[in-house]
């Protein structure tokens, strides 16, 4: 038997079992099973007494014997064995007891399987979150396991399961079992992945140690070991297969090369009314050095809300323009790109550079004076929407494209951009973005691009003072909100969503409307509102009336969260805080705090909050920093749930290392990576061959993440 034999092969397994290792767990082979690692260990030595068990306590483990079993219905009421219909059932909750006292087991789902593996006067261990419920000490879906999985030694692998694995008797115990036969077969043919020389520079455990230590630990000591090194392996083992695409696209794909700085660029930069911050220097001289490079600028850049993104852009699009090229800045939302045309525009005076400004209400006329001028070049920067990548626009010579606030395009968009280059050469590509991406995640998102980030705010920042409230303050709020507008401030008000369902108790924004018009009436008060389903020109007319701060308040959903600026808006008003994310309550809490004044952001949360949403909630009363915020996030919700906010996916599923924890490891095995890389690019030294056998495995074929600009 090999490593690769079908894992219906493996004793004890058979064809039907096989099926459903595939179909549950994506097992097809012995050896995808080995690299089925346990997500956690029952260790015996840490057993809890239930007369120690407190709700305090994160997570515990108790070794008890099933009492009674009672099955409870919608309504509360018992129902008897003999009127048993599994469909009627709510609650499934067992008493336990060990020699030190009794608790409650809850179950709300899988009833029947724990019904029926639940017999009184059996014995299992129960693992999970102990809490307390009228008077009771109880565990609502606790892990159940078997407390002898036919194995010895203290330490016990517990591994992913279904209640269909389980059903065909694929227990805990049985893959237990399993796992024991296919070591002893394959272990004897498994070839190390890793180089000697790796192991003995890093220090690793070798493989056929690990794969042992982590299935059938010797003791806690040796599972640390093997642990490290398969988290090690599988990180750098991404990482390498990351960065060697980024070392092949960068010695393959030719590049505009743009040496001068030109005189644009320095009109611009002498005329500026602040001085740069050290972060957006530096980022600067990075992106020129990219966009000299002869290669293609592949860059990140990274900058939390109010970082001063805008003049990067404005100067990299000036060096485009100082080599004879032209420039575009890109931007989400039709608001947003008005706001970069109004800014850029005042940048560009200096320089005798012109802009012009392309969304989808650009009249035709307009359209057409447009196409002409970027043809012939008269035009050197086009700010616009996704309107400026459609095939009818036209450029004498794109050499620099920028993307504002990345995520909100998609991939394709971002493919029609690569075409517009000068002599079929793909211009430049900078993607700018504020939300702060954790920074391992952004190394495995983003790993194959090179990343700026501007880690240092411009001075004068005020600031924010961030209140989480609850509705018996809303009138308290008004008021705030009124003394605010009495100083000649505006606010913000967001809403979470239009034309809610009506069973759930949020407020919609019409509702919201309709209350601040009431508390803020006419003449006194002026109230703007913009949501996804005006028009664009509703949109711009409402915008621009606060914008202009002939509108004291505006009411919306969150079209606002990206980049839009008003110095004089001096309070947030997030309602219904709780349903949204951290990152994104960061971002609108970004949009104050810009001008002279004391700026506040009040988060106004609802009457029913989970614990985990008051807990994001009181972080970011806590912190400002976007950065820590992104961890915090990544912590609570961990890194699937964050990616999919930013609508991309990660190259490939990490089997046992964690984005969330595993930074420290993730950094070193990036580094390392490198490190080899510098010596041999292709890996093509005879020392690296396993490496390069290892990256032609199907999971590192992976899409080209440089394109995603
Ligand atoms: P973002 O990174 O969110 O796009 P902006 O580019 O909109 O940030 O900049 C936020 C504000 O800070 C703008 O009003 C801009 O004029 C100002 N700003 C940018 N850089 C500096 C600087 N170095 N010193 C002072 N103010 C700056
Ligand atoms: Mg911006």
């Amino acid at each position: 038997m090999t490593p690769d034999t079908s894992i219906q092969y493996l004793p004890g397994v058979g064809p039907k079992r096989a099926a459903l290792l595939q179909s549950e767990l994506e097992i097809s082979t012995v050896w995808d099973l080995v690299r089925l690692y346990p997500f956690r260990y029952i260790d015996r030595s840490s057993i809890v007494r239930i007369a120690d068990v407190h709700p305090d306590l994160a997570q515990v483990q108790v070794r008890a014997t099933v009492q009674k079993v009672r099955l409870y219905a919608k309504n509360g009421a018992e129902i008897p064995a003999d009127k048993l219909k599994y469909n009627l059932v709510s609650r499934l909750s067992a008493m336990v007891a060990d020699e030190s006292g009794e608790m409650e087991m809850v179950f709300f789902k899988g009833v029947k399987w724990m019904h029926t593996r639940l017999v009184p006067g059996s014995t299992f261990i129960f693992f999970g979150k102990p809490a307390v419920f009228g008077n009771r000490l109880n565990m609502v879906h606790p892990e159940v396991d078997a407390p002898d999985n036919g194995v010895s030694g203290v330490l016990t692998g517990v591994y992913p399961s279904t209640e269909k694995l389980k059903n065909a008797g694929i227990t805990g115990k049985v893959m237990n079992r399993l796992m024991s036969t296919a070591l002893a077969e394959v272990l004897p043919a498994v070839q190390e992945t890793l180089p000697d020389y790796v192991l003995r520079e890093k220090g690793l455990a070798p493989l056929t140690f690990a794969l042992r230590q982590i299935h059938f630990p010797q003791d806690q000591d040796a599972l640390a070991k093997a642990s490290y090194r398969l988290k090690f392996e599988e990180l750098f083992l991404l990482q390498l297969s990351l960065l060697k695409q980024k070392y092949v696209r960068s010695r393959s794909a030719v590049g505009l090369n743009m040496p001068a700085v030109g005189e644009a660029f320095n009109a611009c930069y002498n005329a500026l009314p602040y001085e740069l911050t050290g972060a957006q220097k530096r980022v600067i001289r990075e992106i020129r050095e990219d966009m000299r490079s002869g290669h293609q600028m592949n860059r990140l850049l990274q900058g939390d809300v109010g970082s001063g993104k805008t003049m990067v852009a404005v100067l990299s699009a000036l060096i485009a323009v100082g080599n004879g090229y032209q420039a575009c800045i890109m931007a989400p939302t039709e608001v947003l790109s008005q706001q970069h045309y109004a800014n850029v525009t005042k940048y560009l005076k200096p320089t005798g550079v012109h802009c012009a400004l392309l969304t989808g209400t650009t009249t035709a006329a307009r359209r057409r004076e447009i196409h002409a001028g970027l043809r012939d070049g008269s035009i050197g920067i086009l700010i616009g929407t996704h309107a400026l990548i459609e095939d009818t626009v036209q450029f004498k010579a794109l050499g620099l494209a920028i993307v504002d606030e990345q995520h909100r395009f998609g991939v394709e968009q971002r493919a029609r951009l690569w075409n517009k280059g000068y002599n079929a050469i793909p211009p430049h590509v900078l993607v700018m973005t504020a939300t702060p991406i954790p920074r391992t995640l952004a190394m495995t998102l983003y790993g194959d691009l090179d990343v700026s980030v501007i880690d240092q705010m411009p001075p004068g920042r005020k600031p924010v003072t961030t209140l989480c409230v609850g509705e018996t303050k809303r009138h308290a709020m008004h008021n705030f909100i009124r003394d605010e507008i009495a100083k000649g401030r505006q606010a913000f008000m967001v809403y979470p969503l239009i034309f809610e369902s009506e069973k759930m108790d949020y407020k919609n924004l019409q509702l919201g409307y309709e209350e601040i018009v009431k508390a803020f009436p006419m003449p006194r008060y002026k109230v703007a509102i913009v949501h996804g389903q005006q028009t664009p020109q509703e949109k711009s007319f409402n915008m621009d009336a606060f914008v202009a701060g002939r509108a004291d308040i505006l009411v919306s959903t969150t079209v606002i969260e990206v980049g839009v600026d008003v110095p004089n808006a001096s309070v947030m008003v997030i309602e219904s805080a709780e349903r949204f994310g951290l990152s994104q309550l960061h971002q609108l809490r970004g949009r104050v705090g810009r001008g002279a004044e004391r700026s506040y952001c009040i988060l106004m949360r609802g009457n029913k909050v989970s614990k985990e949403s008051q807990k994001r909630l009181d972080l970011l009363c806590a912190t400002e920093n976007g950065f820590e915020l992104a961890e915090e996030d990544m912590k609570m919700r961990g890194p699937g749930d964050l990616e999919g906010t930013m609508q991309s996916g990660l190259p490939i599923s990490l089997n046992i290392a964690s984005l969330a924890k595993d930074g420290l490891i993730l950094s070193d095995a990036r580094a390392y990576a490198q490190h080899i890389l510098d010596g041999d690019p292709t890996l093509s030294q005879q020392k690296n061959a396993p490496l390069q056998q290892e990256l032609q495995r199907d999971k590192y074929q992976t899409k080209d993440y440089s394109k995603i600009s």
